[in-house]
């Protein structure tokens, strides 16, 4: 019998171009048009039409009522955590299995990253575990949640919607309110996933958006963070453009501010990509039905799925093999043949920088970790395989 390794990589070479990426970006809208514009108008920078009308359609999308673009979700987190108050010394709940920016934008601030485990379900935050984790190594002082190793206050937690599937905010938000904790989202791979019917993002007090080239709809770099909640918006606007009071001529700044905002040509590009974000988000769905349906015939992998109640933007595809070892024969045997498989990412308490930071148990990250790959999942791989099905269905 075929090892799970051989089989999968059979079934990837028949049906993948060679070359296949991980992911990438898909310009096909009014995006020549928009870029064109900005060129022509001169208006290139941090201000300008097209970041308002970016905006607008990134607060229709996720729903919330506010919206500010910024030049990448690394900056964006990390404005919004200087934002909600997070000081330096503070420690910052985030799952281990993430892409490294969200803990660096916790450390930028001074702060330390305290890594919670994931459910298997969601890849994301694990709600039931981190309430025990909380209640065991928690003490309230005065009306502050404080690690009791370290002394240090706890004040916020940020779930990530790993690969695009969105984590049990129900649950997390529950949580929250129970430890008197800030909830945020970094929702930088999941635009356009839905949690309950409501749109990730802004289900916590705020949430961050990536459009850094790899993600779903991409403006070259670029981010955003979106909230409901008015004043935290405007403040984190003010922080977020030099700190700068409102003035016809006069240079006042009242705040150690950032200059993190989107300039005009980005959200130019964003304004085009967000109009194809239904149909991206539709295409790459299908391509995760094929890769479903392709990986039930293959004993010893099981393909990530999103969870009952959510509806996935599948970011990324992913599938978890048996073991560690069928893992890395599958990651060497694709990449012989040019196929761009990746492992999940390194967890975050391996990495040198944040191996010292406090952290729960985290056994179902690191088994998620060692046995994890990531699938071609782009719009383009989408058509390839599309086209393929209904070749076959014709011939
Ligand atoms: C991409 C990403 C970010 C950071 O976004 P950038 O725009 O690349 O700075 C943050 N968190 C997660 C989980 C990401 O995937």
């Amino acid at each position: 019998m075929m090892s799970p390794a051989a089989a999968m990589l059979t079934i990837l070479r028949d049906a993948l171009p060679s070359g296949a990426p991980l992911h990438a970006p898909v310009f096909e809208g009014r995006e020549w048009e928009y870029v064109k514009d900005c060129l022509d108008t001169g208006w290139v920078s941090t201000a300008g039409e097209y970041v308002d009308r970016f905006e607008h359609l990134i607060r229709d999308r996720v729903g919330s009522s506010d919206a500010i673009a910024a030049v990448n979700g690394t900056a964006a987190l990390h404005v919004l955590l200087v934002a909600i108050g997070v000081e330096a010394g503070d420690e910052v709940i985030i799952p281990a299995l993430t892409f490294v920016a969200t803990a660096n934008s916790v450390a930028h601030v001074g702060a330390t990253p305290h890594f919670a485990d994931i459910e298997r379900t969601t890849l994301g935050l694990d709600p039931a575990r981190l309430d025990a984790y909380l209640t065991a190594v928690g003490e309230v002082r005065g009306d502050v949640l404080c690690n009791k190793m370290t002394g240090a206050p706890i004040r916020a937690i940020v779930a990530v919607h790993v690969f695009g599937h969105p984590c049990d905010m129900g649950g997390l938000v529950t949580v929250a309110r129970k430890f008197n904790l800030d909830l945020l989202e970094d929702a930088a791979e999941s635009l356009g996933s839905i949690h309950g019917g409501t749109p990730t993002g802004a289900i916590g007090r705020a949430g961050i958006l990536s459009f850094n080239g790899n993600k779903t709809i991409t403006t070259g770099g670029g981010g955003a963070i979106v909230t409901n909640d008015t004043a935290l918006g405007d403040r984190i606007r003010h922080l977020a453009t030099t700190a700068k009071k409102s003035h016809a001529w006069a240079y006042e700044h009242d705040a150690v501010g950032f200059n993190c905002r989107m300039p005009n040509i980005n959200a130019a590009l964003g304004c085009a990509q967000i109009e194809l974000l239904d149909r991206f988000v539709t295409e790459k769905r299908g391509l995760a039905d094929w890769y479903r349906d392709r990986l039930q015939s293959v004993g010893g992998a099981e393909f990530v799925d999103e969870a009952p109640g959510n509806h996935s933007n599948f970011w990324l595809n992913a599938v978890l093999l048996d073991d560690q070892a069928q893992r890395d024969q599958l990651l060497e045997d694709a990449h012989t043949h040019n196929i761009g498989l990746r492992p999940a990412w390194r967890p975050m308490h391996w990495l040198p920088m944040y191996a010292g930071c406090p952290r729960s148990d985290l056994s179902v990250t690191e088994d998620i970790c060692a046995r994890l790959v990531n699938l071609p999942s782009g719009v383009g791989t989408a058509r390839e395989i599309a086209q393929q099905i209904s070749g076959a269905a014709s011939s």
